[in-house]
């Protein structure tokens, strides 16, 4: 009886040492991972042509679409834009064909009727084939978590643009880790995990929003930490704003496609 008490707790000593050991060895590279994600905002001027490009990683055979667990607001099946307004409100005029949605250049960007705080989110999209324009100009679009903070949709199959501006890009922040992406045309997706903004009663910023993006399910952007909202040639510093607002799809003239887009809201 003794003996099995000692050896429970020997157990309990040589998994605390373990653990330990594992927390010293990791805690400083998670920091030095931080710290050189915030140097190379420094380093790098937005939009800047310099900045190192990732490298391409060729994705697995698509097995699409992946249908939304059983908690998950289905925000688009394929059917119809009933739950899509455009940016006054009115219904949504992006064009609605087999089981995709589709931009209409000109009509606006398009939003959900619900807001969303920090969540899981699917999507998936294609860019339009065959390919027209070069840089920005070619199947443009955006993913905006809450209305302000982008992850960039665009044709970045053999089309070079700035490293902060390609597809997967937290736009104008961070480049992907790699170029994960599948040729105009076919349909590709984003899995996001996003995690809002925290403020305080008087509009102080507590806590920074964050982001883990796979694309095609690789991973292209590990857990950052946004400088605020996103935008073209600035870094706006965060802006106090509601725990929940509507997630955005982006009007940039070019008939980008959306479908099966559904998402899990987290706390
Ligand atoms: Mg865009």
């Amino acid at each position: 009886m003794k003996k099995k008490n000692n050896s429970g707790f020997l157990s309990i000593l040589f998994s605390a040492i373990f653990i330990s050991i594992l927390f010293l060895f990791f805690s400083p590279v998670l920091i030095s991972q931080t710290q050189s994600l915030k140097e190379s905002l420094q380093k790098w001027a937005i939009h800047d042509p310099n900045r190192p490009l990732p490298p391409v990683v060729t994705p697995g055979p698509p097995l699409l679409p992946v249908p939304p667990p059983s908690d998950a607001v289905v925000l688009f099946d394929g059917k119809n834009l009933f739950n899509w307004v455009d940016s006054k409100g009115q219904p949504a005029r992006w064009k609605v064909e087999g089981d995709y949605m589709e931009v209409v250049p000109g009509t606006g960007n398009v939003q959900t009727k619900m807001g969303f705080g920090s969540c899981q989110l699917h999507i998936e999209w294609a860019t339009p084939y065959p390919p027209k324009g070069s840089g920005q100009d070619r199947g443009n679009s955006g993913v905006f978590l809450m209305g302000l903070y982008e992850v960039q949709v665009l044709d970045s199959y053999e089309n070079k643009t700035y490293a902060d501006g390609m597809a997967g890009a937290i736009y104008g922040q961070y480049p992907p880790l790699v170029n994960a992406c599948r040729r105009p045309g076919e349909w590709q997706t984003y899995d996001i995990i996003f995690h809002a903004p925290k403020f305080d009663s008087e509009g102080k910023l507590l806590k920074p929003a964050r982001m883990t993006v796979l694309q095609n399910g690789i991973l292209i952007q590990d857990n950052v930490e946004l400088t605020g909202p996103t935008a073209h040639k600035a870094r706006p510093p965060y802006k106090a704003h509601a725990s929940k607002l509507p997630l955005m799809l982006q009007d940039h003239n070019h008939p980008v496609r959306f479908r099966n887009i559904w998402l899990r809201e987290l706390e």
